[in-house]
């Protein structure tokens, strides 16, 4: 009995070895508006807004961008007027 229990006791530690994951480094994502007072997001700017959106136009989530949830709701309402003043594309490139 006390040998069985010391038996599954090892098999435990060896799958924890195996189990242990390595040391996986992220790099913190960080708002580019936060970090960066003089970056204004302005409906007007679209020099600014382009760098927020893919080749075919669409809005980067922030979730890739890192921008914060603050600064990505202004930014997708800046977006949206650009494109409505004809400043940004609805629809870019397409092949
Ligand atoms: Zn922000």
């Amino acid at each position: 009995m006390a040998m069985q229990r010391n038996n599954n006791n090892n098999r435990n530690k060896d799958k924890d070895k195996f189990r242990r994951r390595k040391k996986v480094y992220h790099r913190r994502k960080v708002c580019r508006f936060c970090a960066d007072s003089s970056l204004v997001i302005d409906y007007k700017d679209p020099k600014v807004l382009s760098g927020f959106v893919t080749e075919r136009g669409k809005i980067i989530p922030s979730r890739i961008s890192g921008t914060c949830n603050k600064h990505q709701r202004t930014l997708s309402l800046a977006i949206k007027r650009a494109r409505t003043i004809a400043l940004m594309p609805y629809v870019g490139r397409v092949d």
